[in-house]
């Protein structure tokens, strides 16, 4: 274990989040169960066994330790990872690559895959991630990753398991899929990057960002630039059906102890205890 990074972690229902998270300092996540990996403004030794990443937007802080994940992975002699990040960002990543091979003299063996919103992603039989859009200053997805379970269709609810049993023998579906959301990411974004995907509402475990908690830090001006503030969250505070909503990407202006001041007086209870501060 390298500790190069310094993670915060947190279980809930069988996941463990893994991550670091500051505004333009980096952000970093792993869900370890999923094999999945969200941003990479740092690489944190022990992520790098992790083959799938996605990358919410290339904004410095989420996207500059690429190279490191890259070139580590086949220092270690582990498989090309397959990375998706937005359609608009992967020649510049893929040039940026290159240089880095010029420079280090060592081949940057991935999959660089572009994503638009909506897109689907099937990252194993149980698992697909799908690409939402959010609204930040530079082109931007979110992503929700849905559990994909089989339940027996409705006409079949009253049957036996032995009739069941023949349906299927005979040939017929008598499944359907239901996707259940367990985990959410938005990455940077104003708020309508949640209103528009209730989605994120609406998955087991949300995480989002916060990046402003002062009262005297103006609410338009941070809408501007793509980014949140707890207010945000205080007007939305019926809206969030999450089991857990972690908020992270705090700014660099307030230290823990500010952070969590200013965000109980703005919300007492906390979610009903479900709001998690990620500082
Ligand atoms: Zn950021």
């Amino acid at each position: 274990m390298v500790e190069n990074v310094p993670l915060l972690s947190h279980h809930h229902d069988g996941l463990t989040i893994e991550g670091y998270s500051r505004a333009a300092v980096q952000t970093c996540w792993r869900l370890n169960e999923l094999k999945l990996l969200f941003d990479v403004g740092v690489q944190p030794w022990d992520f790098m066994g992790t083959s799938t990443m996605f990358i919410s937007h290339a904004h410095l802080d989420h996207i500059a330790a690429l190279p490191a994940y890259v070139s580590r992975r086949r220092m270690m002699k582990m498989d090309p990872p397959a990375i998706y990040l937005p359609d608009s960002a992967v020649d510049t990543a893929w040039d940026m690559l290159q240089m880095f091979r010029r420079l280090d003299r060592g081949a940057m063996p991935c999959e660089l895959i572009g994503l638009l919103p909506g897109d689907e992603i099937s990252v194993s039989r149980e698992y697909v991630v799908t690409t939402l859009p959010t609204q930040h200053t530079i082109d931007s997805v979110g992503f929700v990753v849905h559990q994909r379970r089989h339940k027996l269709k409705s006409e079949f609810q009253d049957l036996s398991g032995d009739q069941i049993r023949d349906l299927r023998i005979a040939g017929n579906e008598v499944t359907s899929e239901v996707r259940v959301p367990v985990f959410a990411y938005t990455g940077d974004t104003a708020p309508r990057g949640l209103d528009d995907n209730p989605v994120f509402y609406e998955s087991k475990v949300l995480v989002s960002e916060m990046t402003f908690v002062a009262p005297e830090h103006r609410k338009e001006k941070i809408h501007k630039h793509g980014h949140m503030h707890v207010d945000d969250y205080r007007q939305r505070a019926d809206r969030f059906n999450n089991e857990l909503v972690i908020a992270a990407h705090l700014s660099t202006r307030y230290n823990a102890a500010q952070v969590k001041r200013f965000v109980q007086r703005a919300l007492p209870d906390m979610l009903g205890g479900r709001l998690k501060l990620w500082i």
